[in-house]
């Protein structure tokens, strides 16, 4: 494909001849990683499961300081939808800064944001786009989720939020709140469908029926203790939560009981949009308009942009309602509009869903071969791989339990091979891959190889056969989207 960049033949890292590196480029690394853990705080994350020092990246590939070279399947927590440094990224950066346009501008007009205002516009579902307002939020995901959340309870004079188990909206207060793992009383949390874990035991259609009609009774039962609440927040996939995808008629089912009650829809697609699920929004699978979209990541072409575009009739707030310094960064506009353009005009949302299901198939026929594979899933580029112990059993859950130690040692094996991953899950037993939505079926398929490969070796290391009174009840299937 003329579109996708030549796939470079990385050597895996571990067998990179040592060579090639030179005693001052390994020294630098590991000197900044020393003074990395010396210096800063005891939450960052992924500096201590990836212990890289990136310095040159391109597409697919990071290069660090010590010369060896990695296929990114992390892609900035899934926003490079094309990949490090694409090139109609960079020029549409180069073109701003060689205008002298200003870089801060607050929420000034300019045409910059113009431009993106327009393109951005062109890519929302009908039915939104005829009628939609946006505001420009701060530059994080979790922001927009916070002015989405203040939106809506502007405009309905209510407090309440129903939110679902295994969410994750961000890591400020009302985005937190919203994610699986809080406790705010104004949260209601409802069962998110999943076939694997299903919470009623049955899965599928059934299963998430059942969630959908429990959502139903919360909200019409009086004595529920759940009064209508200002809007509803889900994500189509759940990304963090595992990556689960929400059957499309469950979507529907939402849509037509917030509508129905006047409760606004929040559709957080910081992580599902651009293409990411093989659709542009990964709404328009199941046809749903929500009432409000949250926007981040991908919308940013790798630079920090946060936005909310909603329907008109909620844009009852008041000016400075929800401000911001930041709410003006020129770069990550222009950045964002070559990347929506471009994925809109080389239909990568249509690339990702095909490649996607390639990938899953062939993941589905590496879990014929290993059974600490549970589950495989996903929706066009987003993927998981659910690593279980097989020859355990969790009582309260249709599945065996999820082996978080293994997915670690599955990351560690990946990165040995010049393969970053990401993980995640409610029981952190989910290897996520989350590829640029341009990668060359060259690359995906060495992408698999060295994860087959990581996969074999950590499980050899990890659990070296089944236990010799071996049993396993528990139903070990490897299901890609339900849809
Ligand atoms: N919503 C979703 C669905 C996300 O995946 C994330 C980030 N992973 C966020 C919100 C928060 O975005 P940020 O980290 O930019 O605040």
């Amino acid at each position: 494909m003329a579109l996708t960049e030549s796939a470079p033949a990385v050597p895996p890292a571990a067998h990179a001849p040592e060579g090639g590196r030179t005693a001052t480029e390994t020294g630098a690394h590991e000197g900044i990683l020393r003074r990395q853990s010396l210096r800063e705080s005891a939450a960052r994350t992924y500096a201590r499961s990836l212990p890289i020092v990136p310095v040159r990246a391109r597409g697919l590939t990071i290069e660090g300081a010590d010369g060896r070279r990695y296929l990114d399947c992390l892609s900035g927590a899934g926003s490079l939808a094309l990949g490090h440094n694409h090139p109609v990224v960079l020029e549409a950066v180069r073109k701003v800064l060689d205008s002298g346009a200003p870089l801060h501008v607050l929420d000034l007009a300019t045409p910059v944001k113009d431009a993106f205002t327009t393109e951005l516009f062109a890519t929302l579902p009908a039915g939104l786009a005829d009628d939609a307002r946006i505001q420009f939020c701060g530059p994080a995901g979790t922001d927009a989720v916070e002015a989405a959340l203040k939106l809506v309870r502007t405009a309905t004079g209510r407090s309440g939020l129903l939110s679902f188990t295994g969410a994750y909206h961000g890591m400020t207060a009302g985005a937190l709140d919203a994610s699986g793992g809080a406790t705010d009383v104004r949260v209601t949390r409802l069962p998110y469908p999943q076939d694997y874990r299903c919470p009623f035991g049955v899965g599928g259609d059934r299963g998430a029926e059942l969630a959908a009609r429990w959502t139903e009774n919360l909200l019409d039962d009086p004595k529920s203790g759940v009064p209508t609440p200002a809007g509803m927040i889900l994500e189509p996939v759940q990304g963090e939560g595992g990556v689960i995808p929400a059957p499309d008629a469950w979507m529907r089912r939402m849509r037509e009981i917030t509508a129905s009650r006047s409760i606004p829809l929040i559709a957080d697609e910081v992580q599902t949009g651009v293409g990411r699920t093989g659709t542009f929004w990964a709404v328009e699978h199941s046809g749903v308009v929500p009432d409000v979209m949250v926007l981040s990541k991908a919308i940013g072409g790798s630079l920090p942009l946060a936005v909310i575009v909603y329907r008109r009739a909620l844009d009852a707030w008041k000016p400075g309602a929800h401000a911001g310094t930041f709410r003006g960064n020129q770069l990550a506009m222009a950045a964002g509009a070559a990347t929506l353009a471009y994925v809109r005009e080389n239909k990568l949302a249509d690339r990702a869903a095909t490649l996607g299901a390639r990938m899953l198939g062939r993941l589905q026929g590496l879990a014929a071969d290993h059974p600490c594979v549970g589950d495989v899933r996903g929706r066009g580029l987003m993927i998981g791989v659910e690593l279980v112990d097989p020859y355990a059993e969790d009582p309260g859950s249709p599945a065996p339990p999820a082996d978080p130690a293994l997915a670690v040692a599955v990351q560690r094996e990946c990165l040995d091979r010049g393969l970053i991953v990401e993980l995640g899950g409610r029981h952190s037993g989910v290897v996520r891959l989350l590829p640029p939505l341009t990668l060359t079926d060259e690359q995906a398929a060495a992408v698999l190889d060295r994860f087959a490969d990581a996969l074999a070796a950590a499980e050899r290391a990890h659990r070296p056969g089944p236990p010799t009174r071996a049993r396993s009840t528990h139903r070990r299937n490897a299901t890609g989207p339900s849809h």
